[in-house]
């Protein structure tokens, strides 16, 4: 997936070229569908007046404009090749039957058992075959009726479990049956003032947020898959990376914006982006983002600036905890929402086997040797470390001492991160040694070992990261170091363990034991453990 950022002829902006002329550079098209008008006027030109006798090629343009986003363009086998290749690690689905889901609000649409159940368009359900996504999990069971229905959405569900197809598939099912309505106008009058090509003002229909850089792509490259033969044009913007390059990207058409919060500020203040026609909202692990300090960010762009209000648009927000401050945004942003809980939220899977060794700092060296001997050679390792400087200095260890290891935190390069993301996955390198930063949200797949070198101060933290192995139904294994510094963890983590059914160190038990009785005044705030 990576692999297509690595070219470096344009930094991979360039592969998505395919994409976009795959429907736009098809003047056998245009022509036809505008004299097949039957009378009819096409949008736009008409109504605006001004530059309609132009010239043929813009009455081809405007014609097109008025063709059927709900019917497939033409096929284009490399890009389809270069899509969906990579095939689907998303096995043992049946482990996540059982696994429970609750809806609450007000006339909450039934959900769905298969893809086939709920009316999603031929361009989706082709490309759903294409991905060899087989069955709805249950995040998307619940999910994709609700927003099909256009309902507002509140969704917590653990890591691996589907949402990046939860949202994309029934928003851009709406997209492809509602076309691109007033956007197309704005987007053409813009152009107008602008000059004839580029420096247009792009009006994206819908706006995924999402807390990184690495996560913004993800969601990128799966919004690709299922806009494949589409008139929907996705892009994505995320900060770090050269920003000229972006902005021409963004001129070529977008429909379909995925950024990170600070650069889309940047975006929108220079007149590159407008959101007033952006009718569907998206937060990707929004308790991220919050913790990463996008909040003002985030409500610059939601409340401050164009965006059409709550109750015209559709928000939906994803989260993996509820805790307060995501409480109080769901308030503000969603309109009679409806509040889906699937698994226990702040909990983790059964498919991950989690131990808790002892180990004090002097030891965790050589322990994580023994650890990495056992688990064999060529199964993907990720090691979280607490600090940047820490992640620099395992690394350095590790290779000395002959593994194939790469690292990914805060002070690396968005190539190198990048870079390092591409080696791991590929199995180059198989151990990653990463910081919680730059690891969070990370669709890793395959890693059959999570390693936390540094256990984390709190326990969602510890659940996010451990969500990084056993991913969609595939089993997985979990090992912390723990030791005298990590006090503040222990009673969560107990009853994590005790949750998910694993064996509990009978040292951790007397530990939180000991510690409850210490501070049993100044309890955790609990808000943000559902039931
Ligand atoms: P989350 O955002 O909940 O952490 P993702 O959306 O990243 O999860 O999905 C995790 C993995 O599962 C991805 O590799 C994705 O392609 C795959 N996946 C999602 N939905 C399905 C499905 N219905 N069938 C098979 N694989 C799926
Ligand atoms: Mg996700």
């Amino acid at each position: 997936m990576f692999g297509v950022y690595d070219n470096k002829d344009g930094g991979g902006w360039n592969t998505t070229k395919d994409a976009y002329t795959s429907f736009v550079a098809r003047p056998d098209r245009g022509k036809s569908a505008f004299f097949n008008n039957g009378g009819t006027a096409p949008r736009g030109s008409y109504q605006r007046g001004g530059f309609g006798g132009s010239g043929n090629s813009r009455w081809v343009e405007e014609s097109r404009d008025d063709e059927d986003w709900s019917k497939p363009t033409q096929a284009n086998e490399r890009l389809e090749q270069e899509l969906f290749a990579g095939g689907n690690t998303g096995i043992n689905f049946d482990n996540y039957d059982d696994i429970p889901v609750e809806a609450t609000g007000q006339n909450c649409p039934h959900h769905i058992d298969s893809f086939q159940d709920v009316e999603m368009g031929e361009i989706i359900m082709s490309n759903i075959a294409l991905t060899r996504y087989t069955r709805p999990t249950p995040v998307q069971k619940y999910a994709i009726p609700i927003i099909k229905n256009k309902r507002d959405l509140m969704a917590c569900a653990q890591t691996g479990s589907g949402k990046t197809a939860a949202f994309l598939l029934p928003v851009l099912s709406q997209i492809y049956t509602e076309g691109p309505g007033e956007a197309l106008a704005a987007q053409k009058s813009g152009g107008q003032d602008n000059g004839k090509y580029g420096r247009r003002k792009q009006y994206p229909l819908a706006l995924v947020l999402a807390p990184t850089r690495e996560l913004a792509l993800q969601i990128y490259e799966e919004a690709r898959k299922f806009a494949y033969r589409s008139r929907v044009r996705p892009c994505v913007v995320y900060g770090g990376a050269d920003i000229g390059q972006q902005i021409r990207d963004l001129e070529r058409g977008c429909h379909l914006l995925v950024a990170t919060p600070g650069r889309l500020v940047d975006m929108m203040e220079r007149g590159k982006i407008g959101l007033d026609y952006c009718n569907y909202l998206v937060l990707d692990e929004a308790d991220r983002m919050l913790d990463m300090g996008f909040e003002p960010q985030i409500r610059r762009i939601v409340e401050q600036d164009t965006m059409p209000p709550k109750g015209i648009r559709q928000t939906m927000m994803f989260s993996a905890t509820f805790p307060k401050e995501i409480q109080i945004l769901a308030r503000d942003f969603l309109e009679e929402y409806i509040f889906l809980a699937v698994g226990r939220v702040g909990s983790t899977s059964e498919n991950i086997t989690q131990k808790v060794v002892w180990v004090e700092d002097g030891d965790k060296r050589s322990f994580l040797l023994d650890l990495l001997n056992a688990t064999g050679k060529n199964s993907l390792t990720l090691v979280f470390v607490e600090t940047k400087k820490g992640a620099d200095a395992l690394e350095d260890f590790l290779y000395r001492e002959g593994y194939a290891c790469t690292s990914i935190h805060g002070d690396r390069s968005q190539r190198d991160r990048e870079e390092a993301l591409h080696q791991f996955r590929s199995g180059r390198c198989p151990i990653l040694v990463a910081t919680a930063v730059a690891a969070r949200g990370l669709d890793i797949s395959n890693v059959k070992h999570v390693i936390n070198f540094d256990l984390p101060s709190d326990i969602e933290e510890y659940v996010h990261r451990i969500g990084r192995t056993g991913r969609v139904g595939n089993l997985g294994l979990a090992t912390s170091f723990f030791n005298d510094k990590n006090g503040n963890i222990t009673k969560d983590l107990l009853d994590i363990l005790v949750e998910a059914k694993q064996e509990v160190p009978s040292w951790l038990e007397s530990l939180a034991y000991e510690h409850q009785h210490k501070s049993n005044t100044r309890g955790r705030s609990k808000s943000n453990i559902w039931v």
